[in-house]
């Protein structure tokens, strides 16, 4: 006869917020709608960041996690990318990845089985370990169907051509999507001789060992990718729209334990619709010429702003992608003057404001972002036009979607020093506040929020898709006698 137990599932996020958010999210629809228990297993390159502690220590009490002893990097040559870090932070994690899923098993408790593993895009490594214990190997895919397409069409990309992708004169045809110019293809398949490069290439390869994907999209927001990702291959995992997954109900809290509510209270005595919300992820920063030239052109825009600011990098634009924040006063590089002329009008918050709550207020009209995958779906649920401005990961890919594709965004162009000059950035959000272009963006906007509201209904191809998957990991969870 068979014995029903709760599912138990653990989840292995790499590195960084935009990881961590999704899952988190995954993890509440598994516990909530289907009485799961899930276990977070974390591991990091130093002490848990605030940010971290803040989104894991607010997740129910069926939610629990443990952060694995930080990796070191000592040996690691200077400038090594984002990509790699990630991918090391996970493979010399693995030994106690190793040790926290044998104990999860061994405390095991009455009438809970670990049955699965669910790994994010940097992952594939900790499939090792989930064979090792026989546990469902799955992964959470926390960006787009394209991105995901270009993952597994990746592995043939690399046979085929022999130049750099940004070097094609043809764009590159992803899947399913829309013709796409090499240069805008994710940051790491950008150089082929460097190890990012090589990391992606690899856990493009072990796609395939999973059993699923699952991908933060739905089908009204990516019709094309999504159709082609779930035509039947042999040896391709079957790939489950279950998104927009984002988050709602949490806050994430500031270094100095406030959540940057001031920010909310100066929103609710806005006029509906007006504020252009500023922020570039968890991770993005600018220089200090191009801070210079945004903090202008939006006094230039006359329109009233919210903007998350972070102290400039003239080293990279995700300076701030395991820290979270900035290692000066931000607001001390802003040009002289500028706190004081658009006082009232504009509303600056160092490193870190309520996102979320930000987008959903009803003040908010407009996001200008760095077009990180979780931030654009956060703008979808809300129905909020965009300003995009991508700096790292696939950002270029999600911009050129929303641009090019979806319609739901403007692009300031910038100039052949690459810099987007005050004048650019004026005209770009005037165009989105106030413009009829901006009209229109805003209506398709809405259609999507709707689109994405139905799909995640009781009902709705979203939550159909993570049923499906829950269906499989409780049928793993019968023990036969
Ligand atoms: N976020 C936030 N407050 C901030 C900056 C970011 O709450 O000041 C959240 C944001 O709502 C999103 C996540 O951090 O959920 C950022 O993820 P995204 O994929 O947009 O970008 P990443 O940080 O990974 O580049």
């Amino acid at each position: 006869m068979a014995q029903v137990q709760t599912p138990h599932i653990a989840i292995f996020p790499s590195p960084g917020m935009g990881h961590l958010i999704p899952l988190a999210e995954l993890a509440k629809r598994l516990v909530h709608r289907h009485n799961f228990t899930v276990t977070f297993i974390v591991p990091c390159d130093g002490p848990p960041t605030t940010a971290q502690k803040s989104v894991l220590d607010g997740l129910p009490t069926a939610i629990d996690h443990v952060f694995l002893p930080p990796v070191n990097f000592d040996d690691l040559p200077p400038g090594s990318q984002i990509e790699t870090l990630i991918s090391l932070t996970v493979t010399r994690s693995l030994p106690s990845l190793r040790d926290a899923v044998g104990s999860l098993i061994e405390r095991g408790g009455s009438g809970k089985k670990l049955v699965g593993l669910v790994v994010d895009l940097f992952g594939t490594d900790a499939f090792d370990v989930a064979k090792e214990f026989n546990l469902s190997p799955y992964i959470f895919f926390p960006s787009t169907a394209m991105a995901l397409s270009l993952f597994l069409y990746l592995p043939k990309l690399d046979e085929t051509v022999s130049c750099e992708y940004r070097e094609l004169t043809e764009p590159v045809t992803i899947p399913g999507c829309i013709p796409i110019q090499g240069k805008e293809l994710l940051d790491p398949v950008q150089n082929r001789k460097d190890e990012a490069y090589k990391w992606v290439l690899h856990h493009a390869k072990r796609y395939r060992l999973a059993e699923g994907i699952m991908v933060n999209s739905f089908m009204e927001l990516e019709p094309g990718a999504i159709k082609a990702l779930q035509e039947k291959e042999p040896g391709k995992p079957l790939v489950y729209p279950v998104g927009p997954l984002v988050k709602m109900d949490f806050k994430v809290v500031a270094d100095d334990g406030s959540s940057n509510s001031k920010c909310l209270r100066w929103l609710d005595e806005q006029p509906r619709g007006s504020v252009l919300f500023v922020s570039f992820g968890s991770g993005g920063t600018l220089s200090y010429d191009q801070i210079n030239e945004l903090a202008l052109g939006l006094e230039m825009s006359e329109q009233r702003f919210l903007w998350v600011v972070r102290s400039p990098s003239d080293k990279a634009a995700n300076a701030t992608y395991f820290s979270v924040h900035s290692q000066d006063d931000p607001l001390a590089f802003l040009p002289k003057g500028f706190l004081d002329r658009t006082r009232g009008r504009g509303f600056v918050v160092p490193n870190w404001a309520p996102q979320a709550q930000i987008l959903g207020h009803e003040s908010t009209g407009g996001f200008l972002t760095h077009c990180g995958w979780n931030s654009a779906l956060e703008s979808v649920v809300n129905g909020v036009p965009l300003v995009v401005w991508p700096l790292y990961a696939e950002q270029k890919m999600n911009a050129f979607m929303f641009t090019h594709d979806i319609k739901v965004a403007l692009r300031p162009k910038a100039g052949e020093n690459g810099m987007v000059e005050r004048e650019e950035v004026a005209l770009v959000v005037k165009g989105l506040m106030e413009g009829e272009e901006g009209k229109r963006l805003r209506n398709r906007m809405k259609d999507l929020k709707d689109a994405a509201t139905k799909s995640l209904s009781d009902q709705g191809a979203s939550t159909k898709a993570l049923s499906d998957v829950v269906t499989k990991w409780k049928t793993l969870a019968c023990n036969y006698n």
